[in-house]
């Protein structure tokens, strides 16, 4: 493979091993080697998108039913009482690796998280700022 291959696709070629936890033709579930909880798994498309943002929307639709399937699997793997379902989307979102890929955190009533609302401090915007972003991000779709 390539010098730019990622870490992801030599997991899904098995030339690294994993512990999977989900595979069909164009999706690969796994867990992750540093779990910030038991039973944290990753779920990937085979081809290496880099960001949700060049997978096309069908292949996220397929992904993300996939992935409605295994989140209430992993709770129930590790007793858990709810799961972070989370995308770091983009470097500057703390993507450490560049093949998109969604976390599934189981989460339990004593973990002393939080929401993922604890990551920001909040931005301040007026009722016109509100709109006028609406109105960007609809004729951006
Ligand atoms: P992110 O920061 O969103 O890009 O997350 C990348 C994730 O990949 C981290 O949680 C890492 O622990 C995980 N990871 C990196 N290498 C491996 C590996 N060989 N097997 C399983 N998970 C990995």
């Amino acid at each position: 493979m390539s010098d730019d291959t990622t870490i992801f696709e030599q997991i899904i070629a098995g030339e690294i091993p994993s512990y999977t936890v989900y595979e069909d033709e164009t999706t690969y579930a796994f867990l992750d080697a540093n779990p910030l909880a038991p039973g944290h798994t990753l779920v990937i498309p085979k081809h290496p998108y880099e960001r949700l943002n060049d997978m096309p929307a069908d292949e996220a639709g397929e992904i993300f039913g996939i992935i409605s399937d295994i989140a209430p699997a992993v709770e129930a793997a590790v007793g858990a009482d709810a799961s972070t379902v989370a995308v770091n989307n983009g470097e500057e979102a703390g993507q450490e690796v560049p093949h998109v890929h969604w976390h599934i955190i189981p989460r339990f009533a004593d973990d002393n998280v939080g929401p993922i609302h604890r990551l920001f401090d909040g931005a301040e915007l007026a009722d016109d700022e509100m709109e006028e972003i609406a109105a960007d991000i609809r004729s951006n779709q």
